[in-house]
């Protein structure tokens, strides 16, 4: 270890725990094949840190990327059908791999799969929450995925970065650390590596578009994890995983990768369930003012401020709240159904009882039903 220059460098991770830790596709499989060596050093890593008290939970890609080949699919399949079987596929031969290898350190894996409903769903997700805290307990890892095999687009979380942002509130983890072949964001001009990010900052210009060979978020998804798990108070890492012992640097404090601290304000307990629900129903896209007034001014959303709707929803639901020039700044939920509000849209409040024949209430999203994502 290069203890000379680290304490002048110590990253400070408080008291963190329990950790999770999301891999990615990019980084256990290339060109359709597991990588158990990269798998094996995990499992060394991993095994370390858990011996020093750390408590570890995985959330893993690469069950498509594991298994589209031995479909006889020259490369990864985009028809949802397809890549349900890949995954099938690769899924058990992924956790024989992760079995075998953190065997060798006398640990065993469980595997949890996932999908959208086991977090939108009270119940499925307090039984998920038990079922991982009596696998801590009894020092076991567990590794999640989504349950790709049998969901389809719309039952999905869609990536793993915001899956593993999810699990951070489904098991109260204290830090996220998204391993993946990139080594955080990093300045255009000279390539050097930001280390530290505060949440809601603009860091949109280090953003590349750019997706990785297997995987299916890119940086900007990570970034956007981050964001969501600042919202139960929880810091966020991306590192490149392909590098032995990231792991465990990470852990004992080197200043490793981006580290994307929350902002001091935290979620009361209901705005975090509406942030944690994994999925918008639709969208409304509102006017310059409206953005303004609701990401500066703390109010709430009128009809006036709307310009379109997207989507068919109840009451109740979750919906995204998008700026004219197509950035999702909020979420929230709705007071009124999707053609309730188209028909509001634009209206001024004395307006809505001739619309509609009646008034609930006057604003569309409540602020106190509402979560700013920046
Ligand atoms: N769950 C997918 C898989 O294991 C990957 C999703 C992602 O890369 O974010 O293949």
């Amino acid at each position: 270890m290069r203890s000379s220059n680290r304490a002048a460098t110590q990253r400070q991770l408080g008291n963190a725990k329990r950790v999770v830790v999301k891999v990615g596709s990019a980084v256990v499989a290339g060109k359709g094949r597991l990588r158990p060596k990269v798998v094996s050093i995990l499992a060394r890593d991993i095994s370390a840190v858990q011996k020093q008290g750390f408590e570890v939970v995985l959330v893993v890609s690469g069950a498509v990327a594991a298994g589209f080949r031995l479909l006889g699919m020259p490369r990864s399949p985009t028809a949802v059908v397809e890549r349900q079987a890949a995954a099938s596929i690769g899924q058990h031969r992924l956790m024989a791999t992760f079995a075998r290898v953190f065997g060798r350190h006398r640990v065993h894996v469980a595997q949890l799969l996932m999908s959208a409903e086991d977090i939108d769903n009270r119940r499925r997700f307090l039984s998920a929450r038990h079922t991982l805290q009596m696998l801590l307990a009894r020092g076991v890892v567990p590794i999640i995925n989504e349950n790709d095999a049998l969901s389809d687009d719309e039952a999905k979380v869609g990536d793993n970065d915001h899956l593993a942002a999810m699990v951070t509130s489904v098991v109260s983890a204290d830090l996220l650390i998204i391993l993946s072949r990139v080594r955080g964001l990093y300045h255009e001009e000279d390539g050097a590596v930001i280390p530290r990010v505060e949440v809601g900052s603009r860091v949109e210009h280090h953003i590349s578009s750019a997706v990785s060979e297997s995987g299916v978020g890119g940086m900007a998804a990570k970034v956007s994890a981050a964001r969501l798990a600042s919202h139960w108070n929880v810091p966020t890492i991306i590192a490149d995983g392909t590098e032995p012992t990231t792991l465990r640097r990470i852990l004992a404090g080197e200043p490793i990768g981006t580290m994307f601290v929350p902002r001091e304000k935290k979620l009361t307990a209901r705005k975090k369930w509406i942030a944690v629900r994994a999925k918008s129903r639709g969208v409304i896209r509102v006017d310059n003012g409206a953005r303004i007034a609701l990401s500066r001014k703390g109010a709430s959303l009128l009809p006036s401020g709307i310009l379109d709707v997207e989507g068919r929803f109840a009451i109740g639901s979750r919906v995204d709240v998008q700026d004219e020039s197509g950035e999702v700044f909020a979420v929230g939920l709705v007071s009124y159904a999707a053609d309730d509000i188209r028909r509001l849209r634009g209206k001024r409040i004395a307006e809505i009882e001739g619309v509609l024949g009646y008034v609930y209430v006057k604003e569309i999203v409540h602020r106190n039903d509402m979560v700013l994502l920046i």
